[in-house]
């Protein structure tokens, strides 16, 4: 398997070069500058040669050579043998190196692909590319662990490398996003992509100009993105903590972060890159409606499903991480997402994250490790660690601000939710220029403390959360209901007028009449009071809730059981 330093176009951010170790021997395959910037933070325990093909002599792909040499020469004894495909490449090279700064002819080795003799090297393809370079591209045939490997380089035709490609054989291609009659464009490149991956060949792609779009028009191919190399390079990891820790800063800074939401998208991400995942997502228990849901996804929106059940909930359930690397017969895998999209998942990996009792309450999921190896528990559990423990208390605070905005009994939201409900999503009604209307109603429940003396306080209780199933179920889709206090509730509807409203209240009034309400082993009959009110512009919250309470006042006074929608 071919590892990638980078997998991007000339002008993307990490430029195409992969490379495997065989032994002792590291194999590189073009060096641009960006690779050899990783190749000087990469450990090199244990490496005693160093071999580097080059493919053609675009400065992309040879930008680095000159350092990788110097490094070599310099902080080890290693001479770089730079491999050219043929003869005429060779010659180039070896002009090139000659002018380049430092880079003395002794302190590497040049050779043509016919004079190097390795086992795994099979073959130098030749191919065409820009007609500057006529004659003078190539892509590779190798052999890898035992497998067959075929390498494009950058090329307009995939016809040359179509002899080497027999089932069983890993094929990394060049593609692009972008027209050129220099690269293959993947609009074209689909059929022949289809047909290969169903011959048995892994296909990969390479030198990519747009991966977004590439992994959009690829949805569902079985093709997948070079993978990436991100093991042990501690510096570039720290790197990339700190670029999304740094995103998320200026994001709180700029005042823009309303919701933990955020936070977990930025620290999802942070856990899909340190592990290598293609996907990943982060899962809240949500106990009390007995759901898991993704709080933040990649590459999906969001996703419910009951509690207990997948992967997630098994997880959760066991308070173990879980992986699969066949998820497919895996009984507790759900497919169903996968179906929908053409996503092929191949591995998953979920750990269930607690608060700081050690009760779980999500999960952290990541889905098909990049380099198609399957995830790892020692491992990869210890590099999520970090991301998942912030998960873990943020989700936690989360949930405290859940239920300090919830009342326990009834379920409704309280009086504190109905502020941030306000703030978050009425404010807007009261200002001048808003011309929608705003209306609510305060109700009560008719002498409810008659059940509480007559049938005991645990009645009561049954009544207040009956009666409160009935004013939630009175809502409609943009309607909310809170627990004001005591056995008093309000509505809040939007976009509604006060005669609406009070048709509502009316209606309701009539349903909570006519309901049998629970109350400790026997049912009782209840009314409830209501005052209606269509929110005036310019005046505050508690000026308005006024005027609603004083009209649920008036329904009392003159007999209950009514609704009052005028002062
Ligand atoms: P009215 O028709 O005038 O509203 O009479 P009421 O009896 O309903 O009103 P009052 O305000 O006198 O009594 C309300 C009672 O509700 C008093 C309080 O103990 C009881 N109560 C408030 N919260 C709860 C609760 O959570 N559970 C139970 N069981 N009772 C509660
Ligand atoms: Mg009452
Ligand atoms: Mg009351």
């Amino acid at each position: 398997m071919l590892r990638f330093l980078g997998r991007g176009s000339a002008f993307t951010d990490d430029h195409n070069s992969a490379f495997f170790v065989k032994g002792s021997k590291l194999v590189l395959i073009d060096c641009s500058m960006t690779a050899f910037i990783k190749i000087k933070k990469m450990d090199l325990t244990g490496i005693e040669s160093v071999d580097l093909l080059i493919t053609h002599t675009h400065s992309d792909h040879i930008s680095g050579i000159a350092m990788l040499i110097d490094l070599f020469y310099f902080t080890t004894d290693i001479k770089v043998t730079v491999v050219a495909p043929s003869e005429e490449v060779k010659e180039d090279l070896r002009f090139s190196l000659n002018r380049m700064d430092g880079c003395l002819d002794v302190w590497y080795r040049l050779v043509s692909a016919q004079e190097y003799e390795e086992d795994f090297f099979k073959a130098a393809i030749p191919t065409s590319h820009t007609p500057q370079l006529e004659g003078r591209c190539f892509g590779y045939n190798l052999l890898i662990d035992g497998k067959n490997v075929v390498y494009t380089g950058d090329s307009n035709t995939i016809e040359p490398f179509i002899p080497y490609l027999t089932e069983g054989s890993i094929l990394y291609m060049e593609t692009a996003f972008f027209r050129s009659p220099v690269h293959m464009h993947i609009d074209d490149m689909l059929p022949f992509i289809k047909d290969t991956v169903a011959k048995g060949i892994k296909v990969y792609l390479m030198h990519i100009d747009n991966e977004q779009e590439i992994l959009k028009k690829t949805e569902g191919t079985g093709a997948a993105l070079a993978p990436l190399y991100n093991g042990q390079d501690a510096v570039a990891t720290l790197d990339m903590i700190y670029d999304i820790t740094d995103e998320l800063y200026k994001l709180t800074c700029r005042n823009e972060y309303s919701d933990h939401n955020e936070l977990f998208g930025y620290l999802t991400r942070l856990g899909q890159n340190i592990v290598g995942a293609d996907r990943a997502s982060f899962w809240k228990w949500d106990k009390r409606r007995h759901e898991l849901w993704t709080t933040a996804a990649t590459g999906v929106d969001r996703i419910v499903i009951p509690d207990n059940t997948g992967l997630v909930g098994k997880a959760i359930m066991n308070k173990s991480v879980v992986i699969t690397n066949d998820p497919y017969n895996d009984p507790d895998f759900n497919s169903s997402v996968d179906k929908k999209t053409g996503y092929v998942t191949k591995s998953v990996m979920v750990l269930p994250v607690a608060d700081v009792n050690g009760e779980f309450i999500g999960a952290f999921q990541l889905i098909n490790k990049l380099d198609d190896s399957g995830f790892d528990m020692t491992n990869d559990t210890r590099k999520l660690s970090l991301p998942a423990l912030i998960c873990g208390l943020a989700l936690e605070s989360d949930t405290f601000l859940d239920d300090a905005h919830h009342d326990r009994l009834t379920k409704l939201k309280n009086r504190i939710g109905f502020y941030a409900d306000f703030s978050k999503k009425y404010m807007s009604y009261l200002s001048e220029d808003c011309t929608k209307p705003l209306s609510m109603f305060i109700c009560d429940i008719d002498k409810f403390k008659l059940v509480n003396d007559t049938y005991g306080h645990n009645a009561g209780d049954q009544v207040l959360e009956y009666g409160a199933g009935l004013i939630e179920a009175a809502c409609r889709e943009n309607d909310n209901a809170y627990r004001w206090g005591g056995e008093e509730f309000i509505m809040l509807m939007p976009d509604t007028d006060l005669a609406e409203a009070t048709a509502i209240a009316e209606q309701l009034r009539k349903a909570i009449e006519a309901a049998d309400f629970p109350a400790d082993g026997i049912t009782i009959k209840k009314t409830m009071s209501f005052g209606v009110h269509e929110f005036i512009r310019g005046k505050s919250i508690e000026d308005n809730i006024s005027v609603a309470d004083g009209r649920l006042y008036t329904a009392k006074e003159t007999g209950r059981n009514k609704v009052v929608s005028q002062d």
